[in-house]
C-alpha cells in the first residue's frame, strides 16, 4: 500500500499512537463501521453491554483539538455515534470524550466512547 502522505499541518499519523495503528490496520480491532473519515470498533475492556470507540482517521490528541482543526470530521464522528446507537437499538446512551489524564484519558488520539445497554449514574465517577 502507498505510504500515507506526510502532513505537517497536524492530523498526520503518529508512530507511537495505538489508535493510528488501528486506523492503519497494524493492530486488529473488532470493527463496527468505517467511513472515509472515521473508524468505530468495540472497546477491548467494555464498561457496558455496548461500548464502542469512534475515532477520526486523522490524529489529534483530544476531541476539542479535533473539532477546532477539522470540524467536519468531528461532526462525522458524532453523526456516526448516533447511527451506531440506532443500529445497536440503544434507547439511551452516553457519548464520552475523556480529555486529560485526570479525566481518565489514556490514549491521546481523539475518541468518543459510545456506552449503552445498562442504566447509568449521574454525575459520572
Ligand atoms: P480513554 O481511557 O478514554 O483514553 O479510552 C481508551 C480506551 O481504549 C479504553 O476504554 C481502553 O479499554 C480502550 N482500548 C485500549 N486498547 C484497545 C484496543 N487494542 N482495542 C480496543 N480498545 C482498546
Ligand atoms: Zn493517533
Amino acid at each position: 500500500m502507498a505510504q500515507e502522505p506526510r502532513r505537517d499541518d497536524g492530523g498526520g499519523p503518529q508512530d507511537d499512537c495505538l489508535f493510528c495503528k488501528i486506523v492503519a490496520g497494524h493492530i486488529p480491532a473488532t470493527l463496527v463501521r468505517e467511513s472515509d473519515t472515521t473508524v468505530a470498533f468495540r472497546d477491548i475492556n467494555p464498561q457496558a453491554p455496548t461500548h464502542i470507540l469512534l475515532i477520526p482517521r486523522v490524529h489529534y490528541p483530544d476531541a476539542a483539538t479535533l473539532a477546532a482543526a477539522e470540524p467536519a470530521v468531528a461532526a462525522d464522528l458524532l453523526r456516526a455515534a448516533g447511527e451506531i446507537a440506532g443500529e445497536e437499538k440503544l434507547e439511551s446512551y452516553r457519548i464520552v470524550f475523556n480529555t486529560g489524564s485526570g479525566a481518565g484519558q489514556t490514549v491521546f488520539h481523539a475518541h468518543a466512547h459510545l456506552l449503552g445497554g445498562r442504566g447509568m449514574q449521574w454525575p459520572p465517577g
